[in-house]
């Protein structure tokens, strides 16, 4: 008999991946093929081919990126901070194990290390394998990977960096510290005094507590705190939020440069996408 994976079902002959994270809501995805799957020490990993998204990495049967739509993301939350830094030197990513966020990082030549700190290497591991569109199987000497808790390593680190970015999976399971107050202290000590650090704080629609309160966190540890969201299709609502705070002033977004290779982040991109639809400023008015 066939065994068919968590989180998948076959209906009239069809593979299907069904999110379970939303009673209300289910997201559904036709499958061709399992490319990978393993029961790794924090989650289950997968990586299906997809007929719409192609290639996609599922942890835990949640969606985390694409071949298809996961430059968006990985740009977004790279660029924003690496354009608004004057002059960013060292980095940490949390989490980002599909090293898609680290594959846009390579790009700044000012930048001499990248750490990368992702506490499940089997996501690297079938990321390179099997998604190279995200990972571009990245071999840059700059990059050190670490397997750790993101919160341990966040803990001992002590000004150290420019950037830091949070590249976290939903607050459940293993990210759900990521989400927490001690962390984003540790990650404020992390940075040099001119440091930033951005995470991504969920869907402004639907996920909108989540996003006022790492707002609101954020806010009580750095003087300087900026909202900006982007559209990932395969985000619950498509709409996304990334919360950015920075100890010293940030520049004016008309003043941002950009002049990397990329598909969707543009100077005009970066220096818009902190302007919010009426309904997302008028939520952070009342944080
Ligand atoms: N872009 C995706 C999204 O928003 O859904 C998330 C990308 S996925 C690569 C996030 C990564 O965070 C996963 O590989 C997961 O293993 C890692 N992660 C979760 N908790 C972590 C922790 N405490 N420390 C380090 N990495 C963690």
């Amino acid at each position: 008999m066939e065994r068919i994976p968590p989180y998948l079902h076959r209906a009239e002959g069809e593979l299907w991946l069904t999110e379970d994270e939303r009673d209300n809501l289910k997201m559904t995805y036709r499958i061709k093929t399992v490319l990978f799957e393993e029961q790794s020490a924090f989650q289950h990993v997968m990586v299906l081919d997809s007929y719409d998204f192609g290639p996609m990495l599922v942890l835990d049967g949640v969606v985390q990126t694409t071949s298809k739509d996961g430059y968006i993301y990985n740009e977004m939350i790279a660029h924003v901070p690496l354009a608004l830094h004057p002059a960013p030197r060292k980095v940490l990513i949390i989490g980002g194990g599909d090293c898609g966020v680290a594959c846009e990082a390579v790009k700044y030549a000012e930048i001499t290390r990248i750490d990368m700190v992702e506490i499940d290497e089997t996501v690297v591991r079938a990321s390179r394998l099997h998604l190279p569109e995200v990972s571009g199987r990245l071999s840059d000497p700059r990059v050190r990977y670490c397997y750790e808790d993101g919160v341990a390593f966040a803990a001992r680190a002590k000004g150290e960096y420019d950037v830091i970015i949070v590249d976290s999976s939903d607050p459940i399971g293993p990210a759900e510290q990521l989400f927490e107050l001690p962390f984003y202290h540790s990650l404020h000590e992390a940075l040099r005094k001119d440091g930033l650090m951005v995470c991504q704080s969920q869907s402004p629609i639907f996920h909108s507590e989540i996003m006022l309160k790492t707002y609101r966190r954020v806010g009580s540890l750095f003087p300087h705190i900026r909202l900006y969201t982007a559209v990932v299709p395969t985000y619950p609502g498509g709409l996304w939020s990334f919360t950015l705070g920075a100890k010293q002033e940030l520049p004016d977004p008309d003043e941002i440069r950009f002049d990397k290779q990329a598909g969707y982040a543009n100077e005009a991109v970066l220096r818009r996408c902190f302007a919010l639809p009426e309904f997302l400023s008028e939520l952070l008015e009342g944080a």
